[in-house]
């Protein structure tokens, strides 16, 4: 049942009551339910033959069906980079079809998440040189290897929200450009600060970003493959590690990307987040 309320007044502003409106909505939500499950049973039914062709795909590259010319390892390249682009986009959707079913599990255990960020700058490396841009890592205001700054997460989702994040600074961030991840911890938060020297958001892009299926109409955003459901889901996964995600930004100048998880140390009762996170 939705109820909306409001106050109800006369022309001499003499207060008469309250008026409400009940409506019921069981009717929407078994249709977003159904929307949610079929969204999730396609995915999840695309996935598998999916993974099989990338299997074969590999077999053939490996020379695994006997040695290939030139050409044809080429073709089989860009076959490769588009069977690659259509699985991020089924994951995207069957994350996205979890999450609005309340259904994306966590496994969480204390977490740093230095070897995180590393590892996923790592992964991002041919990005990063395919546009000639510089990747500075500042993780040094943090205590020593021996005490490091823990967070309770799920590795495998702290990974996505950072792949996420930085992926997108390095697609809106022209050639040659700078991008910049600070870790800070600033009790009762850790922050990771993803900063770029890109193409910027004005104010308005800066409200709807986060929006699912939202891209920025220009030509950077054209140009570079994407869904906009990249930071729909980021945003959720960080909002059930009970985090904060914002973004500060200038058209034509860059964007800092700010992400913040409670510090493991300021969580009271580990326990009772985690059955609310599930
Ligand atoms: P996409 O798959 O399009 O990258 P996202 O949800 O990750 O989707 O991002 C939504 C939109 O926000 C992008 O299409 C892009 O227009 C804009 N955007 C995201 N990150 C940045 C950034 N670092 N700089 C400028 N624009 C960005």
């Amino acid at each position: 049942l939705a109820i909306f309320s409001a106050p109800v007044w006369t022309a001499n502003q003499v207060h008469l009551g309250r008026l409400y409106v009940f409506r019921d909505v069981t009717h929407e939500r078994a249709v977003e339910r159904m929307k949610s499950e079929f969204v999730a049973m396609v995915s999840h039914e695309l996935r598998t033959p999916l993974t099989s062709i990338k299997g074969y795909i590999d077999m053939l590259l490996d020379g695994d069906a006997g040695p290939l010319a030139v050409e044809h390892q080429e073709l089989l390249q860009i076959v490769k980079s588009n069977a690659d682009r259509l699985l991020l986009l089924i994951n995207d959707l069957l994350d996205m079809s979890r999450i609005e079913a309340g259904k994306l599990m966590l496994h969480r255990a204390p977490l740093d998440v230095r070897p995180l960020i590393r590892q996923v700058a790592t992964a991002l490396r041919p990005q990063l040189d395919a546009k000639h841009q510089r990747l500075n890592l500042d993780l040094s205001e943090t205590p020593p290897d021996d005490a490091p700054p823990l967070m309770f997460g799920d590795a495998a989702r702290v990974h996505q929200i950072l792949t996420n994040v930085l992926s997108n600074a390095i697609k809106y961030t022209p050639q040659g450009g700078e991008i910049s991840v600070r870790l800070s911890v600033e009790p009762p938060w850790m922050c990771i600060a993803v900063q770029d020297t890109g193409i910027g958001l004005t104010p308005e892009e800066q409200e709807r970003i986060f929006d699912r299926f939202y891209r920025v109409r220009n030509r950077a955003t054209r140009e570079a493959s994407g869904t906009g459901l990249g930071l729909a889901i980021t945003r959720s996964l960080v909002d059930l590690h009970q985090g904060r995600i914002t973004v500060e930004s200038e058209a034509g100048r860059g964007s800092t990307f700010r992400i913040c998880f409670p510090l493991l140390t300021s969580l009271d009762g580990i326990n009772d987040d985690e059955a609310l996170a599930q």
